[in-house]
């Protein structure tokens, strides 16, 4: 465009790693443990509740909040999970997907001037979301290697123009959780701050070991302050759908919600309604731990003679491998590398990073049928 000068609102942000690993996994024909999403279908029962609702005509708007029935099966399941009680109508919002969810709670609270506080490794999407909104995010580092939460610096980090802070358990990229004590620790820093919380809990149900998921729905101080994310996608084997949700006290959600209006006004319909039918059931999800743990296992056994050495993995469907006794090279080097060279697509940390130097640790995605973990695996035990 001749004679505009065209600024960047985001110019040191370029195409997520994501698109651009499975797009090389895509190119090069190499196995996709990058991008977190199953090679294998969801349920065929939701494919035939979703044609059902289709077929019996509910292909138009959904109501902008969305459906009654899924709002209601949410607002059950956090009462039945984390003995929470949203309101239904008031307090629960259904989105087109986490990722939207994830942008207008940012949207909705933060103003030009406005502190965020992130951890990194920090999923890719938070940091330009507060941007956008004129907000500075201030980076915490977890602590490496087993990425725990430094709360001295959470508390230092806190400053009267804080926000929001994001949190993110299971997380994505590490695979580490939040722990009880760490949500105690959370509820002292924050005595006497009017901080809020975005707490992006799409991984709820995949957590492993028995541990318990730790939401903030669970402790009254957090879940008050608290826009709460979930996503069905990771939760029914279907990241195509896009539908997620935001849970938040009133006040909360009905900013969220002047937000969403705008962004997607409402979200895809007839999946709403089989959805809706699952959720209220328990249909799905309590199996999911026990489904990816015994995943998890199968790949862990499967390079046990590699010379990977695997992190912990204690939820999500990720594994964090190092690969530091293979080669010296930054991740992303040797990600292209694995990728063109030797057939397997993962992603490198460093895209989540912005202050710390990336350890010599890649991100496999193990939400995959067992052929192709075995074939993956028989490719990475070669290195
Ligand atoms: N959350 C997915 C992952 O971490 C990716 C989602 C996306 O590509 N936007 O792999």
């Amino acid at each position: 465009m001749e004679g505009t000068r065209l600024q960047s609102k985001l110019p040191s942000v370029g195409t997520t790693i994501f698109t651009v690993m499975s797009k090389l996994a895509a190119d090069t024909g190499a196995i996709n443990l990058s991008q977190g999403y199953p090679d294998f279908n969801c349920d065929p029962a939701l494919i035939d509740a979703v044609a059902r609702h289709m077929r019996e005509g509910r292909n138009q708007y959904a109501p902008m909040q969305g459906v009654p029935a899924l709002r209601r099966a949410i607002a059950e399941k956090f009462a039945a999970l984390y003995g929470a009680a949203y309101n239904e109508d008031t307090e629960v919002t259904v989105t087109s997907c986490g990722t939207e969810a994830i942008f207008d709670s940012v949207a909705a609270v933060v103003q030009p001037g406005d502190e965020v506080i992130v951890f990194e490794p920090c999923y890719d999407s938070y940091v330009p979301a507060v941007e956008l909104s004129g907000g500075r995010a201030v980076v915490v580092s977890l602590r490496y290697p087993d990425y725990s939460v430094p709360w001295d610096e959470v508390r230092a980090a806190i400053t009267p123009r804080t926000r929001m802070l994001i949190f993110n358990s299971p997380h994505n990229p590490t695979a580490t959780i939040l722990r009880e004590s760490d949500m105690k620790e959370l509820i002292r820093v924050l005595e006497g701050s009017d901080a809020l919380i975005l707490s992006d809990e799409v991984y709820e149900h995949i957590i492993f070991d028995e541990a318990r998921h730790q939401s903030m729905a669970l402790y009254e101080p957090l879940r008050a302050r608290s826009f709460i994310v979930g996503s069905f996608g990771k939760t029914y084997h279907a990241t195509g759908w896009k539908i997620g949700y935001t849970v938040a006290p009133a006040a909360l959600s009905a900013e969220f919600r002047k937000v969403h209006q705008f962004v997607t006004f409402s979200t895809n319909t007839p999946m709403q309604y089989a959805l809706a039918e699952f959720l209220s059931a328990a249909r799905g999800y309590p199996e999911l731990p026990a489904f990816y743990g015994r995943k998890r296992d199968l790949f862990l056994r499967l390079i046990a003679k590699s010379r990977f050495t695997p992190l912990p993995s204690r939820g999500t469907y990720f594994q964090l491998l190092d690969y530091s006794a293979i080669t010296d090279e930054e991740d992303m080097t040797f990600a292209l590398r694995l990728t063109r060279e030797h057939g397997v697509a993962s992603i490198p940390t460093s895209a989540f990073l912005y202050n710390q130097k990336a350890p010599k640790v890649l991100r496999f995605c193990f939400a995959k049928k067992d052929e192709t973990l075995e074939e993956a695996a028989s490719r990475l035990v070669k290195l």
